[in-house]
């Protein structure tokens, strides 16, 4: 702990804790959420440093690993910023005390919003759209231009009913989609809600006209999305994914593009993120953002306060508010 004057009261000494936080969050930061905190702001291009910290506030492109984990013997918290936590390795953070936590709820439907702008952007054709508007040579309304895909009657997929996949799920009836879901256990409100139907993976696989991710990245889901099983999809199938990039093979969608066994796909997430595979950049149907999933002022001030109140929380000798593991 460093000492530091407080300022409303200069007879006192006050221990501020000394904490690492992403240089990118700063702007999203209120001074009174900072109160006490010695701030090392950490740039994502810098590493990890070596000392005596006592909490750290990465950007989910930070690995958090056994070997970090180690530079920062005193480290109390790993307060990751957004609701996955690949990015820590969780196993080498408990076996050193060190609480991990993240910031569910607040981006919920921030993503699922995102996610059906990417179903309707590659069932509508959106960039191709705007592409060819920009270029200047559209020659005006032709009946067969740009024809796309009717959602009403055809059958939403989600691969993942946690607290994502069931937002974007509520959205569906709106749009007359009939709505299947995997996930590991039932979930009998969400069911009663939207009249969804819990089914097995390879059911979901060969039904789904729209097939939506929006399980975590682990050892089981990592490469799901694979040769097997994007033949296992119905001709013409959509896929998005606003999850993690490494639950597909990147190389495998591309080919599933190119020959035109898949009817589009929306993605918002890369398995070398920044980096997109360039069959992937290149291939046909597609709509590319760039991991904007929670991209909302209001989004990321909630997710940046939850992450420091994380920290505030323990370091005050509290529970954390969002542990990712007990
Ligand atoms: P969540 O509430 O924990 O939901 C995860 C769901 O996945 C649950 O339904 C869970 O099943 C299911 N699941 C986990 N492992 C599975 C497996 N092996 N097989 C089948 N189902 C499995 O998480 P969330 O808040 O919805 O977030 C989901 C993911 O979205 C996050 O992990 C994150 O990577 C990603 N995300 C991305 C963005 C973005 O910017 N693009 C923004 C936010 C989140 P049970 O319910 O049965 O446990």
């Amino acid at each position: 702990m460093a000492s530091g004057i407080d300022a409303t009261n200069p007879h006192s000494i006050v221990l501020a804790h000394r904490v690492l936080i992403a240089a990118e969050l700063k702007n999203l930061l209120e001074p009174l959420q900072l109160t006490d905190l010695d701030i090392t702001w950490l740039a994502a291009d810098q590493p990890t440093p070596k000392g005596d910290w006592v909490a750290i506030v990465p950007l989910l492109s930070r690995w958090v690993g056994g070997t970090e984990l180690k530079s920062l013997p005193s480290l109390r918290i790993v307060a990751n910023c957004a609701v996955g936590y690949n990015n820590v390795d969780v196993v080498a953070a408990e076996m050193r005390n060190v609480i991990v936590t993240n910031t569910p709820g607040v981006l919920t439907e921030a993503t699922a919003d995102l996610t059906w702008a990417l179903i309707l952007a590659t069932a509508r054709r959106l960039v191709e759209g705007v592409d060819l508007v920009r270029s200047g040579t559209w020659s005006g309304w032709h009946p067969e231009q740009l024809l796309g895909r009717e959602l009403r009657g055809r059958t939403l997929g989600l691969y993942g009913a946690g607290r994502i996949g069931q937002a974007v799920g509520r959205r569906a009836p709106a749009f007359g989609l009939r709505i299947l879901y995997h996930a590991r256990t039932p979930k009998p409100e969400f069911e009663r809600e939207t009249g969804a139907v819990r089914v097995d993976a390879s059911r979901l696989l060969g039904e789904s006209d729209i097939l939506s991710l929006h399980v975590p990245s682990s050892p089981e889901t990592k490469g799901m999305i694979n040769g097997e099983t994007l033949a296992r999809l119905k001709r013409g199938a959509i896929l998005i994914n606003t999850s993690r990039g490494d639950l597909i093979r990147e190389e495998a969608l591309a080919e599933a593009l190119e020959q035109g066994s898949l009817g589009g796909a929306g993605l918002d997430v890369y398995t070398h993120e920044p980096a997109i595979h360039p069959r992937l950049l290149a291939a046909p149907r597609t709509v590319l953002l760039p991991h904007i999933g929670s991209a909302t002022e209001e989004t990321r001030r909630k997710m940046a306060a939850i992450a420091v109140a994380n920290v505030q929380a323990v370091l005050n000798d509290k529970p954390p508010l969002t542990p990712v593991f007990r």
